[in-house]
This record gives C-alpha cells, sequence and structure tokens, in this order.
C-alpha cells in the first residue's frame, strides 16, 4: 500500500519550538513558523513539513499567504490518487453512517474540508453529481484526481462532477479556474433533502447551489410550523419556506435582496406543492426595510439566517452591531408566542459573541426571551477536534412572549 512509500518532496523546515501545533495534529502551518523555504518552490507544491531538529511532521500543500501549508497527512506518505480514494472512501463510510445518502435524501456534504481531513476541500453531492470546490491551489491541481476518484467511489453513485472554485482560489494564485463540468453533464435530476425536492443552481449559485448545512435545523423548524405565519428573511433558494409550508404553516414569506433568489425560492415552492400553492408570497426586497415596514404581530415563526456579515476578525464589531440590530427589529415586532431561528454563520464571530449581540437584542426590545435551543452545523460538517477554527455555523430558537 502507498502508506508505506516514501515520497521525495520538497521540504520546508520549521523554526525552534514551531512543531508544537503539529505535534496537536492542527492542520494548518502558519509563515511566520517557517525558518526555510525550499527554492523553486510554487503554490500548490506537496512539501514535507520538517521540524527544526530535522523530524518529518507530515505532508501538505504550500501556498502563499499566512497560511502557508495545510497538512494533508501527519505521516511521510505520498500524495497520489490511492490516498484521495482512501480519504474519499472514509468520508463516505461516515455520511452512511449518519443515514444521509439516501433516495429520499441524496443532498449532502461529502467532504468538508479540514473536518474530513482534506483541507482546502468541499464536496457536496445532489443526486448523482458531485460540486467540487477548492479552497487552495494544492487543491484545485488535484482536481482530475480527485474527480476520477469519485466516479469510482463505490457506493456514491457519482456519474458527474462539476468544479467549481472561481470564487474561492486565492485571487493572487492566478489560476483562473473555470466553472464547469469535469466529467459528465447536467443529468436534469432533481435533489431531494428529507423528502422534499429542490431545483439546485450550482452553475450560478452561491456556495455549490444550495446551502447543505442548514439541512438539520430546517427539519426542526418544519416541526414548529403548524398554523404558524412564517417569516423566511434571507430565504436564498427557499430551504425554510418549503419546509415552512411542509410542517403546516398557514402563511410563509419569503424575503431575500436577491431577484434571482426570490425566482430559485417560487421554483422550490412549486416544485413541491405545485403553482396554486396560495400560502407561499416571496419578495425581493431588503431585509432592514422589510422589517421596518413589517405590520406588529404579522408573524409567529421568523428564520434570521443573514450572509456572513464578518468575513474577517476585524469586521466583527461592526457584524455584532448587524446581528443586534437585525435581530432586535425582529424581536420587536414579532407576535406573542412567537419562535425565532436566529443564525450566524459568520466564521470569525464565536458562539458567545453571537449570543451576546441576540441577548443585547431581547434586552433593547424589552421582550420576554427565552432560549429553546441551540443549534450548530450538522453532522456531515463535522469539526475536526483539533482544528475548532471549523466551526461556524451558530444559531439559537428563541420563545418570544
Ligand atoms: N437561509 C438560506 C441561506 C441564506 S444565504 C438557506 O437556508 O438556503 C444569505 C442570503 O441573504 C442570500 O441569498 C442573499 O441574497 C441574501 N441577502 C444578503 N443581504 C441581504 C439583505 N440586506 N436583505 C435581504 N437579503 C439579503
Amino acid at each position: 500500500m502507498s502508506d508505506n512509500k516514501t515520497a521525495t518532496y520538497p521540504e520546508v523546515r520549521l523554526r525552534p519550538g514551531k512543531d508544537a501545533s503539529l505535534q496537536r495534529f492542527h492542520p494548518w502551518v502558519f509563515s511566520g513558523a517557517i525558518a526555510r523555504l525550499p527554492k523553486d518552490l510554487e503554490e500548490g507544491d506537496l512539501v514535507r513539513v520538517v521540524t527544526a531538529d530535522g523530524k518529518v511532521a507530515g505532508v501538505g500543500h504550500y501556498q502563499i499567504g499566512s497560511i502557508a501549508v495545510r497538512m494533508l497527512s501527519f505521516k511521510d506518505e505520498v500524495i497520489d490518487p490511492d490516498f484521495y480514494a482512501r480519504r474519499l472512501e472514509q468520508a463516505l463510510a461516515l455520511r452512511q453512517t449518519l443515514g444521509l445518502a439516501r433516495e429520499d435524501n441524496n443532498t449532502y456534504r461529502l467532504v468538508h474540508g479540514e473536518g474530513d481531513f482534506l483541507p482546502g476541500l468541499v464536496v457536496d453531492i445532489y443526486g448523482h453529481t458531485a460540486v467540487l470546490q477548492a479552497h487552495s491551489p494544492g487543491m484545485h491541481f488535484a482536481r482530475l484526481d480527485i474527480a476520477e476518484r469519485l466516479i469510482e467511489l463505490p457506493g456514491a453513485n457519482i456519474a458527474n462532477v462539476f468544479y467549481k472554485s472561481e470564487t474561492t482560489l486565492p485571487y493572487k494564485a492566478n489560476l483562473d479556474p473555470v466553472d464547469q463540468y469535469i466529467v459528465g453533464h447536467y443529468d436534469g435530476s432533481v435533489s431531494t433533502e428529507n423528502g422534499l425536492q429542490f431545483n439546485i443552481d450550482w452553475l450560478k449559485g452561491q456556495k455549490t447551489g444550495f446551502f447543505v448545512d442548514q439541512r438539520d435545523n430546517r427539519a426542526l423548524l418544519a416541526g414548529y410550523a403548524r398554523g404558524r405565519r412564517v417569516l423566511n428573511m434571507f430565504c436564498y433558494t427557499g430551504g425554510f419556506s418549503v419546509y415552512a409550508l411542509a410542517g403546516g404553516a398557514t402563511v410563509v414569506d419569503s424575503v431575500d435582496s436577491s431577484a434571482k433568489a426570490i425566482a430559485l425560492t417560487e421554483a422550490n415552492v412549486t416544485l413541491n406543492f405545485g403553482d396554486n400553492e396560495t400560502r407561499h408570497r416571496a419578495f425581493a426586497q431588503d431585509a432592514f426595510k422589510f422589517l421596518d415596514n413589517m405590520e406588529d404581530g404579522a408573524y409567529d415563526l421568523i428564520v434570521l439566517d443573514p450572509p456572513a456579515f464578518a468575513k474577517h476578525r476585524s469586521a466583527i464589531p461592526n457584524a455584532l452591531r448587524g446581528y443586534q440590530r437585525l435581530n432586535a427589529k425582529a424581536m420587536a415586532k414579532a407576535a406573542p408566542g412567537t419562535i425565532l431561528f436566529t443564525f450566524s454563520c459568520s466564521q470569525a464571530v464565536n458562539r458567545e459573541q453571537f449570543r451576546l449581540a441576540v441577548f443585547s437584542a431581547a434586552a433593547q426590545t424589552g421582550r420576554r426571551v427565552r432560549i429553546l435551543h441551540q443549534l450548530t452545523q450538522p453532522a456531515d460538517h463535522p469539526v475536526n477536534i483539533y482544528h475548532p477554527e471549523g466551526e461556524y455555523l451558530k444559531g439559537l430558537v428563541l420563545y418570544i412572549e
């Protein structure tokens, strides 16, 4: 097995004492930890990381920037197509353990970067199509090997691989990736999630086309929807709206500032409930304006799932003010007995900070507010315990009296 092979990758030598985080299996080597880089090293190259006293700490992908190496293995092993095949098999085995690959649920994340020991790689599965996304130059160069192994992956039934990395690779690397099928083609199939159907636009959509990470939270919402008037703010493809309708909501209003998102939402509602679903309305409007104009007590189940307000640490204070403002506007007008699902997907904002922002919103409105559930990302977005940075989705379900 290639496990026993050793490679002759260029060596990246660490400064003395800078191997402590690698001893704890943290998968990133920061540029400041590096004593010496080999000559002629190029972005995306495989490197062997060596401690100051000459021990091999593992193998990874090199890139220019503050994260200089993303570790693929803490052994001295060869990174070849078989290596990717083994990692993909392990990833699929976990999803099978989770019961996610089924006829009525063929939408799931197969590879979640560091959470599946493949830093820089995301793979989402929509039926027989895998959408492959590289976040590092190294994964960009490995894309064809990975695609080939995805097609061959036993039990996965993948026929098409769409590569979508135009917006996720560091632009300075000048790789000019093109979003395109690298295997197969569009097969016209519809994706299923918990028995519900979704058209996924991986060609032009955000992320890989769908927010797979809200599956469990959408299912939880469906259980609260019966008899309620629902506002799904920042609806994108209408995931929460479809679940709310399926759960027996009396009214569902979907809001998104993007007209494209509104069209996707309407198409998904039609796909599940037909043309004559009179319970649903959709509005292409700014969230803050919609909340300002909304009538007091108009809704008793509200979803706030905004885009990441903080993309970097420097944006945290503004982001927290944004979360407070948004939540306060919704809470102030929520009907008595409202269930509010409120989220932050900003990796830079931690759980306590988000909760404090929501607390501040509650205090500002003076409403009696209790926490019913504390939500996070689902199990197909696992957090590598050695890489806490992988935890990003935070949600609270509140009861507002
Ligand atoms: N809840 C969605 C994902 C939300 S993504 C799901 O489960 O799939 C965030 C969405 O917010 C995007 O569709 C984006 O178009 C929308 N958005 C961004 N800024 C907005 C604003 N100011 N008002 C309304 N929608 C906004």
